[in-house]
């Protein structure tokens, strides 16, 4: 093009947006598609990217169980538009790189919350992939939602880096009420109905002693056996455990069984999600569960 032509255009562009660069004006100021496996990871991005994203969490219903999620067609077409994927990882919602493949969206930054952890399964046992509740993993996963959004976005790089630290500075105190926590009551033995809790659980030093074929059955969607059901049980009724931290959201004939137990022989039940509760976001939701624990355990 001649270059006062391409001046006069620039400066007829620059009334709409700032000309120059490589990135095109009608589209700097569209907000970032990010996807998120669930409505926790899809909070976290909301509080990196501000208003330079459109996030969309596929679960975000408190009554699904996560981990018997059949993804839809629908899922399928968000994943094909998304820019930036946040997958837990872990086996937790394999959907995701199965429905990205399939829509043929090879260009997505996606980051991978196991994978951003560095957790492996223990010598002989599982790897716990509820990784959202542990707090150092949820800090670098916000860091890598700063990075991945600043490369689909270099102009508002700095503003993701800024509120990736307003964010990390907030999961700061929950750290410190842990580890207060650790000091205070650590050592108590607890019990769980499934894993979800657990990396919280051994942060504040808490020891869990639930037989895992019983909490590791009911991540499964599965029975246990009359006898580990007893077993559990003798928990309660022996009292063993000082609480029960009961996940809602896989809940089912046992594990109300368990809970009954736990009343009737006023053991303390802290009640804990797989998702965002409605109207909370992460901070909020980790506040209320370390202060639920609080309640149950320190005298
Ligand atoms: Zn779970």
């Amino acid at each position: 093009m001649h270059p006062l032509r391409s001046a006069a255009l620039c400066s007829l562009v620059l009334l709409v947006a700032a000309c120059g660069g490589t990135t095109t004006p009608a589209t700097a100021s569209e907000p970032i598609t990010v996807v998120a496996s669930t409505n926790v990871y899809g909070d976290i991005a909301r509080q990196v990217g501000g208003d330079r994203v459109d996030v969309t969490s596929i679960i975000s219903d408190p009554g699904q169980d996560p981990h018997s999620y059949e993804a839809s067609t629908r899922n399928q077409l968000t994943l094909s538009k998304a820019k930036v994927v946040i997958e837990n990882g872990g086996g937790y919602d394999d959907f995701v790189d199965t429905m990205l493949k399939a829509g043929g969206n090879t260009s997505a930054r996606v980051i991978n919350a196991v994978t951003v952890s560095g957790k492996t399964a223990p010598a002989g046992g599982e790897l716990n992939e509820h990784i959202w509740y542990d707090l150092p993993s949820v800090a670098k996963i916000a860091d890598q939602i700063s990075t991945a959004l600043a490369t689909a976005d270099p102009a508002n790089a700095a503003t993701f880096t800024a509120n990736a630290d307003a964010f990390k500075n907030k999961l700061k105190p929950l750290e410190d009420r842990t580890a207060a926590l650790a000091a205070e009551v650590g050592g108590t033995a607890v019990a769980i109905t499934e894993p979800v809790p657990l990396y919280l659980l051994d942060a504040a030093g808490l020891e869990n002693l639930t037989p895992e074929e019983f909490s590791e059955a009911i991540e499964e969607g599965d029975d246990v056996s009359p006898a580990v059901l007893a077993e559990t049980t003798a928990l309660f009724t022996g009292k063993k455990v000082e609480a029960l931290v009961y996940n809602e959201q896989t809940s089912g004939p046992q594990t109300e069984q368990l809970k009954k137990a736990a009343t009737d022989n006023d053991v303390a039940v802290v009640p804990v999600t797989e998702t965002l509760p409605e109207g909370k976001d992460y901070v909020g939701w980790m506040t209320s569960t370390i202060d639920a624990l609080q309640a149950a355990l320190v005298p």
